[in-house]
């Protein structure tokens, strides 16, 4: 029996910034928003994984949100105030966005699987069949939270949490918390954390301090690396490993409160704390990994684009195009895994796309 509800060119599965900025050069380009393709969210409401940020990242606290194309953030805030949480301003600039451009965003929508059916996709989702000749990915990263594996893990009577639980110090009064991670996450938090309570900071290698403001040359060599990366089909790394961790105020006033003592990474997880390789032992009431995300890609996953050690083999003009299938596209994946990446990213995407499936005029 035949469910399909849906027949498009393109289906553009995430709208964060990735798959906004894809959805508007689709259009732009001369496709219809649902018709000639359309766009699939499972979160509630706009703004991508910035709806589920942490109160307290402001935007003072992120690095940066990227325009993007056709309008500027700054024309959507009634209040440019830093401290405008992150979790507000963004996902109204993306509902904004969305109207302004007519872009269509069906939601929530949660896609479960997409297979080859009869020379083209099919996307299944919870509500319904889509069948499309071409993907845009821009699923992000925030449902694929990364916690490394430990000896012991599964005996620790404490509690585990990552980034993604994060949302305000206050519930860490009076416990003792092992901070787990070397990125500007890690960093964030840990100062939040030991403002109210007791913390212990680890990592697995000694953080690269950066003295100085990050050029426009710096960023170009670090986007570089990853795109070199993922041209080879290596699993793309982290931002911050190519960058290094800016030297902030925040950071200087972290140092003079004595917090900012790194120590190596632990062994093994006991039923009351940590253990390190050299038998010291401490106890702790919270394990928090601020070890980062994965690429959301597991619905991808019959389409056998990955290679033997996970990466994928990436082609095209910003390295969106999938090399094993030109008529997938990943937008916020390696390299365009920053908002002004995902921003150029997406018109990339567009145009590769729909010359190859022979829709450009
Ligand atoms: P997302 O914003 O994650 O959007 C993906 C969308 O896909 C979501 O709406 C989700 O609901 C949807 N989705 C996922 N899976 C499915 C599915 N199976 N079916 C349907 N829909 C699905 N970058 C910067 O450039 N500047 C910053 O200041 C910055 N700060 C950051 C702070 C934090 C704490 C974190 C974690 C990241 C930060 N980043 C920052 C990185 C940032 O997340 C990305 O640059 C960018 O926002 C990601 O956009 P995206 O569209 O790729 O993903």
């Amino acid at each position: 029996e035949s469910k399909l509800l849906y027949k498009t060119d393109i289906v553009v599965i995430g709208a964060g910034q990735a798959g906004l900025s894809s959805a508007y050069h689709l259009k732009k380009l001369g496709l219809v928003p649902g018709r000639g393709f359309v766009v699939l969210d499972q979160s509630p409401q706009p703004g991508g994984a910035w709806q589920y940020r942490w109160p307290s990242l402001t935007l003072s606290t992120v690095n940066r949100v990227h325009d993007l194309p056709g309008l500027a953030f700054s024309e959507t805030l009634d209040n440019d105030a830093p401290q405008v949480r992150a979790n507000v301003a963004v996902p109204h600039y993306f509902e904004v966005y969305e109207k302004t451009f007519g872009i269509t965003v069906y939601r929530p929508v949660k896609v479960k699987v997409v297979c080859e059916r009869e020379g083209r996709f099919r996307v299944e989702t919870d509500r319904g069949f889509f069948a499309a000749r071409g993907i845009i990915n821009a699923t992000g990263t925030w449902e694929t939270p990364y916690i490394p594996e430990y000896r012991g893990a599964e005996k620790f009577t404490g509690e585990q949490l990552h980034t993604k639980d994060y949302q305000t110090a206050d519930v860490f009064k009076g416990k003792h918390v092992i901070i787990v991670g070397g990125g500007i996450s890690a960093i964030q938090l840990l100062d939040e954390i030991s403002q109210v309570t007791t913390t212990t900071w680890v990592t697995r290698r000694p953080p690269l301090f950066r003295e100085g403001p990050f050029g426009a040359e710096e960023g170009r060599a670090a986007v570089a690396a990853v795109e070199e990366r993922v041209r080879k089909g290596l699993p793309p790394a982290s931002v911050v490993s190519v960058t290094g961790l800016p030297v902030t105020p925040a950071i200087e006033a972290m140092k003079a409160r004595g917090v900012l003592k790194r120590r190596e990474m632990f062994s093994e997880i006991t039923e009351r704390g940590v253990q390190w390789a050299d038998g010291r032992a401490m106890n702790a009431d919270v394990i928090l990994w601020c070890t980062g995300f994965r690429s959301s890609l597991d619905h991808l996953m019959p389409l056998m684009l990955r290679e033997e050690n996970g990466g994928m083999v990436m082609a095209g003009r910003l390295a969106t195009m999938v090399a094993k299938d030109p008529r997938v596209h990943l937008v916020g994946y390696g390299p365009s895994a920053s908002t002004i990446g995902a921003n150029r990213a997406g018109r990339a995407a567009a145009m590769e796309l729909m010359e190859y499936l022979g829709l450009r005029a």
